[in-house]
């Protein structure tokens, strides 16, 4: 069996699988922190540890799963785009963002994605697998480590889950992803600037309600009644809005912490007065608590039955939320000259392989 990523680990994890194999308590702090802090790229660069601790890492675990392939992009507004190969072959992404309050990477957590949404380009390639929770932090620990070579002293402070897959698909994997950076002792990325993302997987809602940290949650809701839900979103025959609606109160009572709703606005399908004002009544109750985050779409080739709503249409939306007493906001656009849309370079790169291997 291939041995597992080290960055799978929490650190109390790792502490009971030192204490197992005959070492000390502190050893798993120590690594930690060469891990995460020193960020060293190999475990014999860990020179505080005994010879016979290193090789018993080095037995047991990797450092890197994955190699980056030659085509990160890096946009005009320095947005860079990853391109990873894992261990099976298998292709994911990972995306740098530069905001005025900091870095923020969006990962992955999924090679594909089930849920089949009808505007999205992961959708198109069904789900092959999991990641597992050390593929997940590996892909910060690499965009960390680009970083570090730079020598600007830049640091990721904030973490989106929103790249290539469903999380709440996913659930332990990401869970124990959390946790991992989150950690004091590591990256100490906090919770409050960790965004999950999800379709709308009902029981996983009320799930992450009992996850002790403060991330924030945000829910792709892109329509306000079930009939355009549906259509859009396949998910939705599953999991009704009502259903949806309900799992929202249960998590909003429990956790008292403010839930995004994300809405892609698509021309002429769900962007007119009458559904921005079925939405405002959606979320009249819960109104202290929700904000609307209003997404251009980024075309996807294969969808082409959907465009972006014009800037006019995209601003008279936002009017009426607010009117009727909505928090809302209109999502800054991050290097749309690099397809950094949701699965587009991946699903780009594997049609070309797939072309090539026709030829
Ligand atoms: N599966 C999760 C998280 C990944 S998608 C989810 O669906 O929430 C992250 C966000 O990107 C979702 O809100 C999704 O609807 C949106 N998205 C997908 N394709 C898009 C596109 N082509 N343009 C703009 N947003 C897109
Ligand atoms: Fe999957 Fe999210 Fe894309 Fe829907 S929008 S297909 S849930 S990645």
């Amino acid at each position: 069996m291939e041995k597992p990523s080290i960055y799978g680990l929490t650190l109390d994890q790792l502490t009971t699988w030192f204490l197992e194999h005959g070492e000390k308590k502190f050893r798993a702090a120590q690594v930690w922190d060469w891990l995460y802090v020193k960020r060293v790229g190999t475990f014999s660069e860990m020179t505080n540890i005994a010879k016979k601790s290193i090789q018993l890492l080095e037995d047991n675990f990797v450092l890197h799963t994955m190699e980056e392939t030659t085509i990160a992009q890096v946009s005009a507004d320095q947005t860079i785009k990853y391109l990873f190969r894992l261990r099976d072959g298998n292709l994911i992404e990972t995306v740098l963002m530069r905001h005025e309050y900091g870095l923020s990477v969006c990962v992955t957590t999924q090679v594909g994605c089930n849920i089949g949404c009808t505007f999205c380009a992961s959708g198109l390639l069904k789900k092959n697998r999991d990641l597992s929770s050390g593929e997940i932090v590996e892909q910060i620990m690499n965009v960390q480590r680009h970083l570090d070579q730079e020598g600007k002293g830049e640091r990721v402070g904030h973490i989106v889950v929103m790249g290539i897959g469903e999380p709440f698909d996913n659930f332990d994997n990401l869970v124990n992803f959390l946790y991992i950076i989150n950690s004091q002792k590591g990256l100490a990325i906090g919770a409050r600037h960790i965004t999950v993302s999800t379709s709308g997987l009902v029981p996983k809602i009320y799930q992450f309600a009992d996850v002790d940290m403060q991330i924030n949650l945000a829910i792709s809701l892109h329509a306000p009644n079930n009939e355009l839900r549906s259509r859009i979103m396949k998910i939705n025959r599953a999991y009704p809005i009502e259903k949806l609606m309900e799992a929202v109160h249960f998590y909003l009572k429990k956790t008292n912490r403010r839930i995004t709703f994300e809405y892609i606005l698509l021309k002429s399908v769900n962007d007119h007065k009458k559904e921005a004002l079925e939405l405002a009544k959606l979320l009249a109750s819960i109104r202290h608590l929700a904000y609307v985050n209003l997404i251009p779409y980024n075309p996807v080739h294969e969808h082409d039955q959907y465009q972006r709503s014009d800037k006019e249409t995209v601003a008279a939306f936002l009017e009426t939320l607010k009117k009727n007493g909505i928090n809302a906001g209109i999502r800054r656009e991050f290097g749309t000259d690099i397809d950094a849309a949701c699965g587009q370079l991946r699903s780009k790169q594997i049609k070309k392989a797939k072309a090539r291997s026709a030829k």
